[in-house]
């Protein structure tokens, strides 16, 4: 085995929906890695539509890229292609799975690369520091710059990376994914994107949005459950506004079976939100709350929740916060996850997990099992285009994996936040410009 996860090199198998090769690739990949001295997860991303494909480097199913390359860029090939892609094999023929050698071949090149890199000092360390903390706070920055949005908006580039994250701009492409994400087993949240608006006229028209949603949903007998985040329901125009704006989007919800998921935003707006949740769960019952790991306060709010019977979505937290609220580092953050997580399993009402942490999802199931916790009991869930292969395999072992999918034209903050969440994103956004531009 290789160290640290850092060290390993990320895989990612990008598939059209219907590949036949898919699965025989996806072995082939694994058994590879598994016979090497290097793990790593292989991660199947599903392409739906071309610009989606240009922005993924895909150029036909199955494309196999180790740390954003290309295993096999075949010779004479142009443009892109949502059919298969043959490769030339030993015999002279062609088939739809990438040669075994070939794939060795681009993981001793990684290793090569990473031996080369380890033999200029500073340079690896110097690697792992550029996505740290400064950068992540630089994406969460420019996810409130209405200026950069206004440009990122132009790149056809970014639009084809958006589909990552984001499962379409019009409610018809996301019912779509949302059959298929039922037809994996998957359970799923549905979230209209859009935050921080400035006008009632806006918060109205974006809770009909919902109402819409909630509709649809009911009549094509998808899951009903979404998300809903307080300042595009008006939260910085008035509270009492606001409040009975998500009502409305809470009691058509509960005319439908729905469950309303208010999401948490900055520690600005914890006060706030909490309270309506309160006053929401009082009057309506099918709503619920979002308690982040990394802020101080939250073992008292969980407390508090329990108390009152409302179910929390735990998650860490996706914003910038300065330290006087919330913890400076990320392992004191995983620790309180950790905590609160194993306190709302014991106590709480269906928590949500809310978390891609392997380490951390791996904690939960032993704690279940341990303390004769049902599968019922509580949920994981995670976000759209994230560990795909893991909200399977979590779906298949009996779990209920709910799958946060975002959709509509509002995607830039959002998906700033994706970005900054990780530094491999950030990485193959940066490849995916030199790449463009070369
Ligand atoms: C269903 C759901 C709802 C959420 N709701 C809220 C909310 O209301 N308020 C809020 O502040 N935050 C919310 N978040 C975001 C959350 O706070 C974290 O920012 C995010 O989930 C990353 O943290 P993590 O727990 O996955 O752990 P991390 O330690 O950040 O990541 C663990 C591993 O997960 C993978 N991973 C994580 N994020 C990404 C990504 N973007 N792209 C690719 N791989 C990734 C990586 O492999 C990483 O090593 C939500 C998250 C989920 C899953």
């Amino acid at each position: 085995m290789t160290g640290a996860a850092t060290d390993l090199p990320r895989v990612e198998l990008l598939v059209t929906t219907d590949c036949p090769h898919a699965a025989a690739t996806e072995a082939l990949l694994r058994s590879i890695l598994g016979e090497s001295d290097r793990t790593a997860s292989v991660e199947r991303i599903y392409i739906s539509d071309l610009d989606h494909a240009a922005g993924m480097g895909f150029r036909g199913s199955p494309t196999v890229l180790i740390d954003g390359r290309d295993v096999a860029a075949l010779d004479g090939e142009t443009g892109i292609s949502l059919g298969c892609r043959l490769y030339p094999r030993a015999d002279g023929g062609a088939g739809g799975v990438p040669p075994e050698g070939v794939i060795r071949e681009a993981l001793d090149a990684w290793q090569a690369r990473r031996d080369a890199d380890d033999a200029r000092p500073g340079a690896r360390e110097a690697v792992r520091e550029l996505p740290g903390r400064a950068l992540r706070a630089g994406f969460v920055w420019a996810s409130q710059r209405e200026s950069l949005e206004r440009l990122s908006q132009r790149l056809p580039m970014t639009r084809g990376l958006v589909r990552r994250f984001v499962a379409g701009q019009d409610l018809p492409t996301t019912l779509l994914a949302l059959e298929r994400l039922r037809s994996a087993g998957l359970a799923t949240t549905v979230d209209v994107l859009g935050e921080s608006v400035d006008t009632e006229a806006a918060a109205t028209a974006a809770a009909d949005r919902y109402l819409e949603v909630l509709d649809a949903l009911a009549e094509r007998g998808l899951d009903g459950n979404v998300s809903v985040k307080l300042t595009q329901m008006g939260l910085d125009i008035d509270t009492g506004f606001c409040q009975r704006n998500v009502g409305r989007i809470v009691q058509r919800a509960e005319a439908r079976g729905a469950f309303v998921r208010i999401d948490m935003e900055d520690h600005s707006r914890t006060d706030a939100t909490l309270h309506i949740v309160r006053e929401l769960y009082a009057e309506h019952g099918n709503v619920g709350a979002v308690i982040q790991s990394y802020l101080r306060r939250s073992a008292d709010d969980v407390e508090a929740l329990i108390a009152a019977g409302i179910r929390v979505r735990l998650c860490k937290g996706a914003y910038n916060e300065p330290a006087s609220v919330a913890f400076a580092s990320k392992a004191e953050s995983d620790e309180s996850y950790v905590r609160l997580m194993e306190r709302l399993l014991a106590a709480g009402v269906y928590p949500g997990l809310a978390t891609h942490d392997e380490r951390i999802i791996g904690q939960a199931r032993d704690f279940v099992a341990r303390e004769g916790i049902a599968d019922e009991q509580f949920e994981f869930q995670m976000l759209y285009g994230v560990r795909r292969d893991l909200q399977e395999a979590l779906a298949a072992a009996g779990h209920t994996m709910r799958v946060y999918v975002p959709f509509g034209a509002e995607w830039y903050p959002y998906f700033m936040r994706r970005l900054a969440e990780r530094p491999a994103n950030v990485l193959f956004v940066l490849r995916t410009l030199v790449r463009d531009r070369g």
